[in-house]
């Protein structure tokens, strides 16, 4: 399953309210999410709308192969879109298994392009939810974060005053204007 979407989106929420209904389920479930996004907390994963569930960080997928026990039933990840394609094999190892894999992540980086392994994993998955946030600009809603910065390294972790989500029309224009 994956869950995605633009910043603002509700993605996170999205990921915790399924990694509940997996506890209230009593299904054991790991969560992970790759260590370069450490916003807000260590240990846990918090969305915009501050819910929070722990979740290991780990450097790199490969990781997630090794730290994932037998009788786990669900895997969860977080923020996706900042792991390398070896994500693919180990979430494709992890399906084979029997387990059920739910991935949040940005489906496009701030220049509206397809963010790292998102694209594939959003390929191979069985079940795609693309949140949508609401437009700053006009209300409708938002498929884009717009990076209200100059920097331009793909990855800039973001809180309220590093992006914000725009539709497409209202996106081309400001882009336009940068
Ligand atoms: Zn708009």
């Amino acid at each position: 399953e994956v869950i995605c979407g633009s910043s603002f989106s509700g993605k996170t929420e999205e990921l915790i309210r399924r990694i509940n209904r997996v506890k209230i389920a009593k299904r054991k479930i790991q969560i992970f999410k790759p260590t370069i996004d450490s916003r807000y907390s260590k240990t846990d994963i918090v969305s915009h709308a501050n819910s929070t569930s722990e979740a290991i960080p780990v450097q790199n997928a490969r990781v997630i192969s090794n730290l994932v026990e037998a009788d786990t039933e669900v895997v969860a990840i977080d923020e996706a879109q900042f792991f390398d394609v070896n994500v693919l094999d180990v979430v494709r190892e992890l399906v084979d298994q029997g387990k059920r894999v739910i991935i949040a992540g940005l489906d496009m980086d701030y220049l509206g392009q397809p963010f790292g392994p998102m694209p594939d994993l959003m390929a191979m998955a069985d079940d795609v939810y693309k949140c949508r946030a609401i437009c700053m600009k006009c209300g409708h809603l938002a498929n884009f974060s717009y990076r209200i910065s100059n920097a331009s390294q793909q990855v800039m972790i973001g809180a309220k005053q590093e992006y914000m989500p725009l539709c497409r029309c209202c996106y081309a224009e400001m882009m336009q204007e940068k």
